[in-house]
């Protein structure tokens, strides 16, 4: 038969690469997964997969002999393993795409979105919305749970967060919707250029019943072009064929009977939290979505005020002395730092890190009006005190050449020392955690830590 024919090699044995390797071995098929880290969950992910027939192999990774197909989650082209599959024409395929094509005849339609941030705030923001509208949904994807695990299930409506990784590696999803929130440049390491980023993003368009594209972004604009059913999403008064704002309403003049007259309240900005403009682009986004298929405008509302934001983002900590302590932890880019440094008229702002090849030069100086002060930690700290010292050069800047697990409390305690009341310290680090964290999570903990700290001995002072 067919599938005794085939070999899927699966690369990595993550979350999703062992949901992969284990629906296949349920299936028959014969599975090798190949994997480099030969840490306790690796092991104990194998001794699983080994009861249901699945194959680990610990090591370098290398194609297995026969290997007809190539399942990855984010593995890179020009990875070895990667490279030699595809020099040898043996397809490699995403989880996403392997999910998708076997879901079920009757299955669930999908709701997909990426960009560069706000995927994960408006995945939730849009499984809340159709949770609201009575809905069986999940979110499911870049979120952590497997694309595979979901399509089986007997649900009425999948939410799907994808990353450009995951596109990159998808070639026929045709969602019933799909939503570009912004795209601005990340991972350029792994994909090369930033026509090359762009383009992965924009796939999830290809196959879409409607695009959903954010109007005020030119990026998601020109992917969002070619298409013919399409509906932007705009932070200004929304045009027939847009969901827009206008004065404190969100306002939909897509989905509406009569698109060219009628418009439709969904909810209020007080709605939306928190609330800052790049998280009322989130909503809109989600809404779209969720309106594509349907939803009552009561359901959006009561979906964005049922909605439970994640950790780490434009998390309020506490107010000390008039001064507010914000964990934006998961900002590891600048385009993230930017929306949230846009969100805070007077701010003392601790960043650093990896930035990745990223440039933090437009950042700053867009946010130099708002700057009161900086503490820089991290790898690429010099990097942004030049942009300061550019852009801002009467903004006092504290540089932390620590990394020692004490850092973080110096960074506060000195973010506090530039802080007048009434403004923000403000974690967005425009960078990526792991020169000194074990994740953003690590970081952010460590920031609500060492502002806990500050409190104790603020009130042990008095
Ligand atoms: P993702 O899943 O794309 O990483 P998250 O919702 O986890 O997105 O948010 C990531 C970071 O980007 C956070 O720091 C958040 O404050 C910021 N952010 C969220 N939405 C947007 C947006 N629409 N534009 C810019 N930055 C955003």
């Amino acid at each position: 038969d067919a599938w005794g024919m085939t070999l899927t090699c699966v690369a990595g044995l993550g979350v999703s690469g062992t949901a992969v390797a284990r629906l296949l071995a349920e299936r028959g098929e014969r599975v090798v997964v190949v994997e480099s880290t030969e840490g306790e969950r690796q092991l104990a992910a194998a001794t699983e997969l080994a009861r249901v027939g699945a194959e680990t192999r610990f090591g370098e990774p290398a194609l297995p002999e026969g290997a007809t197909r190539v399942v990855t989650t984010g593995w890179a082209p020009h990875h070895p393993l990667i490279a030699a599959a595809l020099r040898a024409g043996v397809e490699v395929v995403g989880e996403v795409e392997l999910a998708w094509r076997l879901r079920p005849e009757q299955a669930a339609p999908w709701l997909a979105l990426t960009g560069t941030n706000g995927k994960t705030t408006a995945v939730r923001m849009l499984t809340s919305i159709l949770l609201a509208a009575g809905r069986k949904a999940v979110a499911v994807g870049n979120v952590g749970v497997p694309v595979v695990q979901a399509v089986a299930e007997p649900y009425d409506v999948l939410a799907v967060e994808l990353s450009s990784f995951q596109l990159h590696w998808s070639s026929t999803l045709a969602p019933h919707a799909a939503a570009v929130l912004n795209v601005a440049p990340d991972h350029l390491d792994w994909h090369g250029s930033m026509e090359e980023y762009a383009a992965a993003k924009g796939r999830i368009f290809e196959r879409a019943g409607t695009v959903i594209y954010n109007a005020d972004d030119p990026e998601a604009t020109r992917l969002a072009a070619p298409y013919p059913r399409v509906v932007g999403f705009t932070l200004r008064v929304p045009r027939s064929g847009q969901i827009g704002v206008v004065e404190d309403l969100l306002v939909d003049r897509a989905f509406v009977a009569d698109p060219v007259e009628a418009a439709e309240e969904l909810a209020t900005l007080d709605d939306v939290r928190p609330f800052a403009p790049h998280n009322v682009a989130n909503a809109l986004a989600a809404a779209a979505l969720a309106r594509s298929l349907g939803v009552p405008s009561e359901a959006v509302r009561q979906g964005l005020r049922d909605f439970v934001p994640d950790p780490h983002r434009l998390a309020h900590v506490d107010r000390i002395g008039e001064v507010d302590y914000i964990d934006d932890s998961k900002a590891t880019n600048p385009h993230a730092a930017a929306a949230a440094l846009a969100s805070y008229p007077s701010v003392v702002w601790v960043a650093g890190g990896l930035l990745k090849g990223a440039d933090v030069d437009e950042l700053v100086r867009e946010a130099a009006p708002r700057l009161r002060g900086a503490v820089l930690l991290g790898a690429d700290r010099a990097r942004i005190a030049e942009a300061i010292a550019r852009h801002a050069p009467n903004v006092p800047v504290v540089d932390i050449p620590d990394r020692d697990t004490g850092a973080m409390e110096r960074v506060v305690t000195e973010a506090a020392r530039l802080a007048s009341p009434g403004d923000t310290v403000l974690l967005s680090p425009a960078g990526a955690s792991l020169d000194m964290f074990a994740n953003y999570p690590a970081r952010g903990e460590a920031f609500a830590r060492a502002v806990r700290e500050l409190r104790a001995r603020r009130e042990h002072e008095r």
